[in-house]
């Protein structure tokens, strides 16, 4: 009996740590603190499981402990912050296969569904299939993140229409168990469905919307695990999973709309197909390259810099040089704001974690709709590794992959300094105009070698 409250009140104190942790999530400066109440909820959550009276060996979840934390803590320390998709993806996939692994013992412990009652089954159901399918989806983002197999969009002849009787054809067993639970080839039927709508679903899809995918993933992920706790009658699971599920559907729309895209054309219109650069008037055109001393005079006396950081950025790890040069800017009276678009980098708010490590302060930070008027009265705009999120073509090139996308309207700018190490494209393979323009100039190079020269360069001004 104790034991019982014991255990119910942890799932509580943890379910109430993961609610305020979600919710510190929600500005960069409580975020660290978000992480740190969400962990504390998730051992709670652990140690009162472990409680459990129905464990009647520790040997195996010693174990599974032990081998774990020997996956977790390297993935954890020694991922770069530029591999962070694809780790969140595998770890999706980790979490949906101890849900569907929960769902398959519960079935095969109720003696192959003739155990279950119709409610149950349910549950079990859509956890088995939502779960089958969040692991196969998820290991098909992880490897085309991960460049082992291409990012582009696979695609064949029907595809949408296999995925979709794939996915009817898993519901229709779904149903059919909850009428009839004693079906164990039914059962593995739907789990083999699962697993292969899950890879359906994401090989026709490209890499650019990989994280709208992931984030998708992420709530099937968590309505899987909900649906467990409804199986197991474990409240904690339901409660966490609920949140999971809800949030990674607000992030997957969110996300949708900074790319201006919908939902069905984000999983079915194999966005990211590589296409010939299509923006008009680059070729034959020259770009003005710079001197670091020369764009150094011009951000030496700037009144107004407005900083657009890019996955560039990230993978130089230049933020903190960055914050030195805008200190200086400062220091010489100029006003230094941060042009921040939704899907800058690899990650939802991948800017705003690097430029908050630095020391940043939040209030410089500027979302994109706040900073387009800005551009034109800017003095300077310092461009850092980005490419697609400044690429004018999304706005008026109709044959552009990434047309109708939101972008940081640069071009307005009187003076553009673009930090890049060559002519590369970006994440969608496309040329950019705008280091073009005539009022762009290209300083190449490493963006944290550029800055530190320009740095160097400013004090001397
Ligand atoms: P981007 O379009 O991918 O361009 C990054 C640019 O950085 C490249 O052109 C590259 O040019 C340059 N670069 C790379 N390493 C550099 C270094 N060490 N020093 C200096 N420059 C370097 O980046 P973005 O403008 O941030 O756009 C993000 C793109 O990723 C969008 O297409 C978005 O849809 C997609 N995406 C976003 C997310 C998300 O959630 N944020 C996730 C996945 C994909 P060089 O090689 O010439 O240096």
């Amino acid at each position: 009996m104790i034991r019982e409250l014991v255990i119910q009140a942890s799932y509580l104190a943890a379910s109430v740590l993961l609610i305020l942790g979600l919710r510190s999530l929600t500005h960069p400066d409580s975020a660290r603190r978000g992480m740190h109440l969400a962990a504390l909820g998730m051992l709670i959550a652990v140690v009162g499981t472990l409680l459990h009276r129905e464990i009647v060996d520790y040997r195996w979840i010693l174990a599974g402990l032990a081998l774990g934390s020997l996956i977790g803590y390297p993935m954890g320390m020694w991922v770069p912050m530029t591999a962070m998709p694809q780790r969140i993806a595998i770890s999706h996939m980790f979490g949906a296969l101890a849900a569907t692994l929960v769902g398959v013992a519960e079935f095969v412990n109720r003696g192959s569904g003739a155990g279950v009652v119709h409610a149950q089954m349910a549950a079990l159901g859509f956890e088995v299939l939502f779960g089958s399918l969040t692991v196969t989806g998820s290991l098909m983002a992880f490897l085309k993140l991960q460049e082992i197999l291409p990012g582009v969009p696979i695609t064949f002849r029907g595809q949408n229409v296999i995925s979709l009787l794939l996915f009817a054809g898993g519901l229709g067993l779904l149903g059919w168990l909850v009428v009839d639970p004693a079906q164990p080839a039914a059962f593995h039927l739907m789990l083999a469905v699962g697993l292969a709508f899950g890879v359906s679903l994401v090989l026709p899809i490209g890499g650019a919307d990989m994280p709208v995918v992931i984030s998708l993933l992420n709530s099937y992920a968590g309505l899987a695990s909900a649906a467990t706790g409804f199986a197991i009658g474990n409240n904690v699971l339901i409660i966490a999973g609920a949140l999971d599920g809800a949030s990674g559907f607000i992030l997957s729309v969110i996300m949708s709309k900074a790319m201006n895209r919908s939902f069905g054309n984000v999983l079915f219109g194999a966005f990211g197909t590589p296409q010939a650069a299509t923006t008009k008037g680059a070729e034959g055109l020259a770009v003005r390259a710079i001197t670091p001393e020369d764009a150094a005079v011009q951000l030496a006396y700037a009144r107004k810099v407005i900083v657009v950081p890019g996955y560039g950025m990230a993978v130089s790890q230049a933020q903190h040089q960055l914050r030195e040069l805008a200190g200086l800017i400062e220091k010489n009276g100029g006003e230094v704001v941060y042009a921040i678009h939704p899907v800058a980098g690899r990650m939802p708010g991948h800017m705003n974690v690097l430029l908050a490590e630095a020391d940043v302060p939040y209030d410089r930070l500027r979302e994109m709709e706040d900073v387009n008027p800005e551009f034109a009265s800017a003095d300077v705009v310092l461009v850092i590794g980005a490419n697609d999120v400044v690429n004018p073509a999304a706005k008026h090139d109709r044959q552009s992959p990434i047309y109708g996308m939101p972008i940081l309207e640069v071009e307005q700018a009187k003076n553009v300094l673009v930090l890049k190490r060559s002519m590369n494209p970006g994440f969608a393979g496309i040329e950019n105009e705008l280091f073009y323009m005539p009022q762009t100039s290209m300083l190449f190079g490493d963006a944290k070698q550029s800055l530190q020269k320009l740095i160097a360069e400013v004090k001397l001004a």
